[in-house]
């Protein structure tokens, strides 16, 4: 589903290259556990997989189910099935979550050539979802985010990757900011999503929430490479061991 090759890239208008050659493949149906030390480039994969603008790829390609999406902006990947789920997830005063999720929810199935959901079918969807992820409904009419705790921001971030049905989620760094009660609501809400049709990339700095979505597959990124590549074992060797002792290996 996900074939990254030779991937270099930077932020426009830098020097400095950020991801330096790196190699990764997520079959359908798989999660795919990237690990790695702060800043070794995870968040700016998350981006440059979604089509972040202020990002530059200088070499190598991203194939999505075979084809290249290095000329498609954000909104036609997301309209193609992928979705990234923030790290730091935006608050945006003024627009309601339940206008937001309705918008974008329209906006994908238009693009997709699927009709509008009726006002009834789309509050019966979000009302499921949101009860799944233990998500009072009040919170809906809430602006986006605004005045969200870390847990609700990151169940939010959830609650749209199911109304979306994304084929290709990136979760950066969701276990961020979650207490364990959260960390098991928000893992639950991710494995109901599991299917072979839909992959995973899941950013974590820590093992803790691959207790809980449990891997296929882990990576090691450093310095912009993906410098070890294992079973869900792999996750459970570096909590033990650190990066320090693979980083040594890969030099
Ligand atoms: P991670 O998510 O693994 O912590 P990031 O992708 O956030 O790492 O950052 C990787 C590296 O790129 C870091 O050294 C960071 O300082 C640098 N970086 C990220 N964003 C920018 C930016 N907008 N301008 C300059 N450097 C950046
Ligand atoms: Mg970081
Ligand atoms: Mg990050």
């Amino acid at each position: 589903m996900l074939e990254i090759r030779n991937l270099h890239a930077r932020v426009a208008d830098t020097d400095t290259e950020i991801l330096r050659g790196l190699d990764l493949t997520v079959k359908a149906g798989e999660v795919a556990a990237i690990m790695g030390p702060n800043g070794s480039g995870k968040s700016t994969l998350s981006y440059i997989i979604a089509g972040r603008e202020d990002y530059e790829v200088t070499e190598g390609d991203i194939l999505y189910n075979g084809e290249s999406i290095l000329e498609m902006d954000a909104s036609e990947r997301a309209a193609s099935g992928v979705f990234l789920a923030f790290q730091y997830p935006l608050e945006i005063p003024g627009v309601a979550t339940m206008t937001f999720l309705k918008t974008a929810l329209n906006a994908q199935r238009k693009a997709r050539g699927e009709g509008e959901l009726t006002t009834p079918d789309f509050m019966r969807r979000v009302k499921a979802s949101a009860a799944d992820l233990k998500i009072d409904p009040a919170m809906l009419k809430r602006p986006l985010n605004v005045g969200f705790s870390g847990g609700e921001k990151k169940r939010a971030e959830i609650l749209q990757m199911a109304l979306l049905e994304p084929r290709l989620c990136v979760m950066d760094e969701t276990d961020s900011g979650l207490d364990i009660d959260a960390l098991k609501i928000v893992s639950d809400g991710v494995n109901a999503l599991r299917s072979p049709e839909r992959a995973f990339l899941v950013i974590t700095h820590y093992q803790r929430l691959l207790e809980h979505i449990v891997p296929d597959t882990v990576h090691v990124l450093y310095k912009g490479r993906i410098i070890r590549s294992g079973g869900k074992e792999l996750a459970l060797h570096l909590e033990e061991q650190g990066y320090a002792q693979v980083i040594d290996e890969a030099a």
